[in-house]
């Protein structure tokens, strides 16, 4: 294996930031070796939408020029895998949908403007769910994505391509976006970390709405020092994203990162333990098994555990499902083949043309979601179902705030099993795909931070995945503890089954 190749395979964040400042390898080498891998595995794993191939080379030699005059930064000259849902000017952009099948990205999202200035490689645009729907990846209109784990079982959703293209160490960065759990949960089927940002600490400026109120970019990494270098990157006050907040920027968690790196005591900290979380019907026992382990463990070095209670918790896939899918009906509206969308140049009559372009652009679930969000908005339905749902939604949020009196970081499973094969779920029923997503979605209803860490492998060596759920604007505290834990426990950082056929290659 070449040394660009060993560095993707098994090189940490920093050994690869390393030998690009030491000049032992370019960043063209590694964007080759990045682009290679993305070619080499896509008829199995189907990560990606676009590769951005002569993008991604002049990037990289603009990279190589700054490094050689001994400018650095922590991402300049790093390959990064981006959602398609986020623009990047000039490239297509489709968001996993028919829809955009054609559509040129006319401007930069906010994000890909940060990180093209700190001299990111932007490698390809990496295939999802359709505008972000789904929890297995098997939504996109350019296929489903295959799990590296697994080439049986889906990678989870929507980000599905980010978490494989990561876990199959063809990048060691990638951008998601998560709505209700999109990174936290294929992070958790991909052995990889996610972090789902407070809301408003990163820019939506640019990226294809999917439900506002609940959307936010984040980063997934193969480790915590690449995920920190990757948020820091990101968060930003844009006064183009009317939520964005000012509190943004303020934090340093790759300097932090390094900070704390001989630390390993966590003596202090108190972790709260949500009864609701291990009673939940459907939660795999293994699953429960390992992450109570995990918690006993993080006892063992210093952190105190509180009985914590979320009550609400029952709601908030009832309450979720009907505020995405009404934010999602109003959203979506714009994709009528006169704005945006395909669209047949025959068709004359303007409701012709809306339901030609509506009919064939979108897939069945972005449909089924339509249908739901706009009967959820209309006259008698929006007082008995859309206003309940955010007065609920308060309540989910007011259930967050009194357990943070009592814990500074929640902890539970990410997802209720591990990774499903593919077709096997959710086929006759969506609500059993829905329910997927019982741990991830309140964070995005309350607007808190949260993450995924792998915490282990079940007994047929599928990642399983512990959530880290902080107060607004608490990221620096979960990226302590996943540190903590990551150097402690590196048994839990695996490479992918599928990373053999790198050997040799
Ligand atoms: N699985 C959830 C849904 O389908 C969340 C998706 C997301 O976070 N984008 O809506």
């Amino acid at each position: 294996m070449t040394f660009a190749g060993e560095l993707l395979t098994r090189g940490s964040f920093r050994e690869i930031r390393k030998a690009l400042d030491d000049r032992k390898i370019s960043a063209l080498q590694l964007c080759e070796e990045s682009l290679r891998r993305l070619q080499m595995g896509q008829a199995q794993i189907n990560g990606f939408i676009t590769l951005l191939e002569n993008e991604a080379r002049v990037q990289a030699r603009l990279a190589d020029e700054k490094i050689q005059t001994g400018e650095t930064h922590p991402l300049l000259g790093i390959p990064i895998a981006i959602k398609d849902n986020i623009l990047i000017k000039g490239t297509p952009t489709t968001a996993g949908s028919k829809m955009l099948e054609n559509f040129i990205a006319p401007f930069d999202s906010h994000v890909a403007q940060r990180l093209r200035q700190q001299g990111a490689v932007f490698v390809c645009k990496t295939n999802m769910d359709e505008f972000a729907m789904g929890s297995s990846n098997e939504n996109s209109f350019f296929g489903s994505v295959k799990n590296p784990w697994n080439l049986k079982c889906v990678p989870g959703g929507s980000s599905g391509g980010s978490a494989a293209v990561l876990a199959a160490r063809m990048v060691p960065l990638a951008l998601g976006s998560d709505t209700g759990g999109s990174i936290r949960q294929p992070a958790a089927f991909c052995g990889i970390p996610g972090l789902k940002p407070t809301y408003g600490r990163v820019s939506r400026w640019g990226l294809i709405s999917y439900a506002s109120s609940l959307d936010q970019i984040g980063p997934m990494a193969t480790d915590i020092e690449g995920l920190s270098a990757l948020l820091d990157a990101i968060s930003d006050f844009d006064p183009k994203d009317s939520t964005s907040s000012i509190s943004s920027s303020k934090q340093n968690l790759f300097e932090e990162f390094r900070k704390n790196e001989n630390e390993t005591s966590l003596e202090g900290l108190r972790i709260g333990i949500p009864i609701e979380f291990f009673n939940q019907s459907g939660l795999d026992p293994q699953v429960s098994a390992m992450v109570r382990h995990e918690i006993e463990f993080l006892e063992s070095r210093g952190a105190e555990r509180v009985e914590i209670s979320l009550p609400s918790l029952k709601y908030s896939v009832a309450v979720y499902y009907l505020i995405a899918t009404a934010e999602a009906s109003s959203n979506l509206s714009r994709y009528d083949g006169i704005h945006l969308g395909v669209r047949d140049g025959q068709l004359e009559k303007l409701e012709d043309i809306y339901s030609q372009s509506r009919s064939q652009g979108f897939g069945p679930e972005v449909k089924l979601r339509i249908l739901l969000g706009t009967f959820a908005l209309s006259k008698g339905s929006y007082e008995n179902y859309f206003k309940k749902a955010a007065q609920v939604r308060r309540i989910i949020s007011d259930d967050f705030s009194q357990a943070f009196e009592k814990c500074d970081l929640i902890l539970g499973p990410t997802s209720p099993f591990e990774a499903f094969e593919l077709g096997g779920r959710g086929q006759s029923n969506p609500i059993e795909m829905y329910l997927a997503d019982v741990f991830t979605l309140g964070p995005n209803l309350a607007g808190l931070p949260a993450m995924s860490v792998n915490i282990g492998y079940s007994d047929i060596n599928l990642p399983l995945g512990m959530q880290i759920i902080g107060p607004k604007f608490s990221e620096k505290k979960m990226i302590f503890l996943s540190q903590v834990l990551e150097k402690l426990k590196p048994q839990h950082s695996r490479v992918s089954p599928f990373c053999k056929i790198w050997e040799g290659s």
